[in-house]
């Protein structure tokens, strides 16, 4: 049987301004506005749905001071997707723009790495600066559906479905783990919080939150080798996405591209 195909979409959820020397550790020479995008993603076909992430809803806004575009439940329905539809969800990391929405998929089940639980719920979290992206509240949730035979495993490398596979690339947190997907186009690279921007992948630079600054550069390596080319790989945070890949719909121009189309030149 030939491997399937997925349609996978960038889903814009919400949004916030920063400038150029936020997002770099070791700042950056040119100062400037750097607007981040937060996404998650929907993966596809006629016989399966999974989505990438579930965003995050209006108590991170507030406390957190990002502009909400929309809850993700509201983005879902742009796409006719009901979340009590969902079964099957991959959380790339615990950060709370990642995992904030968990509670709003009442059947799902979530597929994580050893690694992000263990440090989500260790002793690390006793320091300020590395618990500063999670929130207990949503690492409790998690820790809770374990018990409810919700939570699935993996450890490095790991199967979803055909044609779908998670792929461990610690560094900016120790459990994160990308998606491979095959498309029309070939393979993509969900790279999510491996690579915030285009520019931390593609000029080797790094993003100030981070546990492991060898395993980001080294992560950098595995998602261009998971990828039929550079093209194929998707960052998490960048507005340019939006820009490079067409709207699912003329109406959702900025809110929902398709990652499986061949992307735009324009850069
Ligand atoms: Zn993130």
């Amino acid at each position: 049987m030939p491997l399937p195909t997925y349609e996978v979409i960038a889903l814009r959820y919400a949004t916030r301004g920063a400038r150029r020397a936020d997002n770099f550790l070791g700042g950056d020479p040119h100062d400037g506005e750097m607007p981040m995008d937060y996404f998650f993603w929907v993966v596809r076909n006629e016989e399966r749905l999974v989505l990438v992430d579930t965003g995050f809803c209006e108590d991170m806004a507030v406390k957190r001071h990002r502009t909400l575009l929309r809850l993700p439940a509201d983005g879902l329905k742009l796409l006719d997707i009901d979340p009590g539809d969902v079964r099957t969800i991959i959380v790339t990391h615990l950060h709370n723009d990642h995992i904030g929405a968990f509670d709003r998929f009442p059947v799902a089940a979530f597929h994580l790495q050893d690694d992000e639980m263990a440090f989500a719920t260790g002793r690390y979290m006793r320091h300020a600066r590395l618990r500063r992206s999670y929130e207990p509240d949503h690492v409790a949730g998690m820790v809770r559906l374990v018990f409810d035979d919700r939570v699935t495993f993996h450890k490095g490398d790991g199967a979803i479905a055909p044609g779908i596979s998670v792929h461990q690339v610690a560094g900016h947190s120790p459990g994160m783990q990308c998606v491979r997907i095959h498309t029309r186009r070939g393979w993509i690279v969900l790279a999510s919080d491996a690579s915030h921007y285009y520019e931390h992948l593609e000029q080797r630079r790094v993003f100030p939150v981070v546990v492991d600054v060898g395993g980001v550069l080294e992560s950098y390596d595995r998602l261009l080798a998971l990828a039929d080319s550079p093209d194929h790989v998707v960052p998490g945070h960048d507005p340019l996405v939006m820009r490079r890949y067409p709207p699912v719909a003329p109406e959702l121009e900025g809110i929902a591209v398709r990652l499986d189309a061949d992307p735009l030149r324009e850069r």
